[in-house]
């Protein structure tokens, strides 16, 4: 007997471990990740390749693709950030290792200071921090809110978010990235894919304006997140149409977490002709455990 699966494929292209600042080790979320019935997941921890291999066996135990990825610190000039999504690229290119190996440590030597400020009012202290997170992990403010909460300050990542960790706290320091333009060359390099991560989240602060889209695009940049909690409706009509006009890539994802924030697995996904496109355009790395598209 004849029985024909037309149900779409699930694809979710942007998630974090505790490599980063998920909540979950990356065998437990690809775990979590088929779970949630995807059948492709991206692992994208925050400047750092190392999740890939746990994550890679577990993929192929559980029979789940994973698209290998990385979420890259970057900043403009005028100091705004913009996070560079980047998939199968070769996780040993030199001129891209020095440089997240230069943000990750700017983010220690930032997070220390932010603590030393807090700690100034609130009872917390870095080893409470090193303590929420998993040896060599990407330090981030999530790290520092779950010391927050740990303490006694906040309830939750997202009350620490709205209060003492914002960018226009008195607590806040920024850190060291490179510039967006430089990034997206340097993906390319490895034989990536870069992918603008949630262009348009204008909520968490100030987004970039077209000149810098020209530039990432005129350097290579190939995709643009657009289907993600924190780009705004009108934001996503501007991406749409530029996507439109320049033939990028168009990606819907989950931004997940673990338990750190709400975001759930597959609540925005990417079609099988917009990953397909990512597959033939990364040439740095292998995807692992891929079903037939
Ligand atoms: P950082 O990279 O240290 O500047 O911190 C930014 C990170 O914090 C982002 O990668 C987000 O994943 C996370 N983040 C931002 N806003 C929130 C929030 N409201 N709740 C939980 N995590 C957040
Ligand atoms: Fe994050
Ligand atoms: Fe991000
Ligand atoms: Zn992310």
């Amino acid at each position: 007997m004849l029985s024909a699966t037309l149900r779409a494929m699930r694809i979710d292209l942007h998630t974090h471990s505790h490599v980063s600042d998920g909540t979950e080790h990356p065998a437990e979320l690809i775990a979590a990740a088929h779970a949630a019935g995807l059948d492709v997941v991206a692992l994208t921890d925050h400047d750092q390749t190392s999740g890939w291999e746990e994550a890679g066996a577990a993929a192929l135990e559980l029979g789940i693709g994973l698209i290998p990825g990385m979420e890259i610190s970057t900043k403009t000039d005028a100091g705004i950030s913009v996070h560079l999504l980047s998939y199968l690229h070769d996780p040993t290119h030199p001129g891209l290792l020095e440089e997240i190996e230069l943000a990750r440590d700017a983010r220690i030597t930032r997070a220390r200071r932010m603590v030393e400020l807090l700690a100034e009012d609130y009872p917390v202290s870095w080893e409470l921090v090193a303590k929420h997170s998993a040896p060599g992990a990407t330090i981030g403010r999530p790290h520092i809110a779950d010391a927050l909460v740990t303490a006694g300050v906040v309830t939750s990542r997202t009350e620490a978010f709205a209060q003492v960790l914002t960018a226009r706290s008195r607590y806040y320091v920024g850190h060291y990235a490179m510039d967006p333009v430089k990034a997206v060359k340097l993906v390319r390099a490895a034989g990536g894919v870069p992918v603008f991560a949630h262009p348009m989240a204008s909520a968490r602060g100030r987004v970039v304006g077209e000149e810098t889209f020209t530039a990432m695009i005129q350097a290579g940049l190939l995709g643009l997140e657009i289907d993600h909690r924190d780009n705004s409706y009108e934001g996503r009509k501007f991406l749409r149409a530029l996507a439109e006009k320049h033939d990028l890539i168009i990606t819907g994802s989950s931004d997940y977490h673990g338990t750190g924030k709400p975001n759930g697995l597959g609540e925005n996904t990417t079609t099988t002709g917009m990953l397909e496109r990512v597959l033939a355009a990364g040439t740095g790395s292998e995807a692992i455990g891929m079903p037939r598209l």
